[in-house]
């Protein structure tokens, strides 16, 4: 994938106390084939390696002091910038109620994006969008509408598949000012390609309501072809956001990467998964780290932080930049996350993790949680709030007292002072994560 073949043009300029011209040209060359390879856009791919590339030079970090770390943080500050650099929000009217369109080709996942933004507004603003079947093509469409409506008690208006979808629009347009919803979201319908047809009435429903956002939906796993389904229908419809589904499948961000630059349009939202919880804002600096396989760490804080009471998760954050978190701490955390959901997707996020070979290859046994928890209860108070006391006497009553093998014990402490290292440095918003990567 993306992440690693980035990781390992990096890898060679680890640990080297001067790079050179050919040093990085080399480390350049790789950087563009894998980019190429994740199905990013050629033409970006050209910018984005000679920006990097002259910012190297320019700012002469070659002669400077750890050149890799910083030819690293450039990479990761382009990647950045290439996406757009700071979250974008949904387009808001000033009169109820705010139009969003939702566009993109068939099985882009527009109707699922229609429920999970539904949801999304009515959890974070208490609002009350009406969801509008504008697809009439196919009766499975409404009918599919109809429960994910049902899912997250949203209320769907539906004309039946005779209808002309403009006069559809309309219609619920009226419905939702009658009923004072705040938000209308009308689902559309797509096809396989783009065509004048699908555009032609694309553009009709546009012209008639006139949506305040314009969402473009695009399946992240299409790689080369997203770019040119984005162009088209930018083109026609000069959409106002873009939303990118799927991105919890293998694709680690090619298409992101592509989308904004060649449209100019700021992806919103990301789809990562099915269930209609499962729809988040898109920050470019964290797709960044999570294409250079830093994995989302402040993701994974927030998607604790959902779990948790507010109070408990601003502790967590305060440990974590004040270094004091401990192993206490840590088995609340594997508590939370056994309660969070699949345990490899949770595992994904953690820096490092997300290119674990073992990883990839084996789900995480919930039995391994387990023997982390016996082996922190069978630790003293003390032990628990100061690791550096574990010397190997210790270690070995703690082995006998968890029932598991001493390395096993070692193991664990070892990836916990890691763990707790990383955290820390992640969270304090510098690039120490990414050199950390580069230095180990
Ligand atoms: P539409 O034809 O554009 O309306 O697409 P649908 O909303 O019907 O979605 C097509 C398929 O993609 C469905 O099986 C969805 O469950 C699935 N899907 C949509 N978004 C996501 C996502 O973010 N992740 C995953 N894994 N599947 C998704
Ligand atoms: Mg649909």
């Amino acid at each position: 994938g993306l992440t690693e073949r980035l990781q390992n043009a990096m890898k060679t300029l680890r640990g080297k106390g001067k790079v050179s011209q050919s040093d990085l040209r080399a480390t350049m060359r790789e950087i563009r084939l894998a980019l190429l390879e994740a199905d990013v856009n050629f033409q970006v791919v050209r910018n984005f390696v000679k920006t990097v590339e002259e910012r190297a030079n320019g700012a002469k970090v070659l002669e400077g002091l750890n050149p890799s770390q910083q030819i690293v943080k450039i990479v990761d500050e382009e990647l950045t910038k290439t996406m757009g650099e700071e979250a974008v929000p949904l387009n808001k009217s000033e009169k109820i109620p705010t139009i969003i369109m939702m566009s993109g080709l068939q099985g882009a996942g527009k109707t699922t994006t229609a429920g999970k933004l539904a949801l999304k507004l009515k959890n974070e603003q208490n609002a009350r969008p009406l969801l509008i079947a504008d697809d009439i093509y196919r009766p499975a469409a409404i009918d599919q509408l109809e429960t994910v409506g049902q899912q997250i008690d949203v209320p769907v208006f539906q004309l039946g598949t005779d209808v002309d979808p403009v006069e559809i629009a309309k219609r619920g347009l009226e419905k939702a000012k009658e009923d004072h919803n705040d938000y209308v979201i009308i689902d559309t319908a797509g096809r396989l390609q783009i065509d004048e047809k699908l555009m032609g009435e694309l553009s009709n429903i546009k012209d008639a309501v006139h949506p305040d956002e314009i969402l473009l939906v695009i399946d992240a796993m299409t790689g080369q072809n997203a770019v040119a389904t984005a162009e088209g229908f930018n083109k026609t419809l000069d959409v106002t956001g873009v939303v990118l589904t799927k991105l919890d499948g293998d694709t680690r961000g090619g298409a992101a990467l592509s989308i904004r630059a060649v449209t100019q349009k700021p992806i919103k939202f990301v789809g990562q998964g099915e269930k209609m919880s499962d729809l988040d804002v898109f920050y470019p600096d964290r797709m960044a780290s999570r294409i250079l396989g830093m994995g989302d760490m402040l993701s994974l804080i927030e998607k604790t932080q959902k779990e948790y009471d507010e109070k408990q998760a601003q502790e967590l954050t305060d440990k974590i930049k004040e270094n004091t978190f401990d192993f206490n701490d840590f088995v609340d955390q594997l508590n939370q996350i056994q309660k969070m959901g699949p345990l490899d997707e949770i595992m994904k996020m953690i820096p490092g993790m997300a290119n674990n070979p073992q990883l990839k290859n084996a789900k995480m046994d919930p039995k391994d949680m387990d023997h982390l928890k016996a082996i922190v209860y069978s630790m003293t108070d003390q032990e628990r709030t100061d690791p550096d006391v574990l010397n190997p006497s210790r270690r070995r009553r703690i082995a006998r007292g968890s029932g598991c093998p001493v390395q096993e014990v070692n193991r664990m402490i070892k990836q916990f002072t890691q763990m707790k290292t990383m955290m820390n440095k992640v969270s304090k918003g510098n690039m120490s994560g990414m050199e950390n990567m580069m230095n180990n």
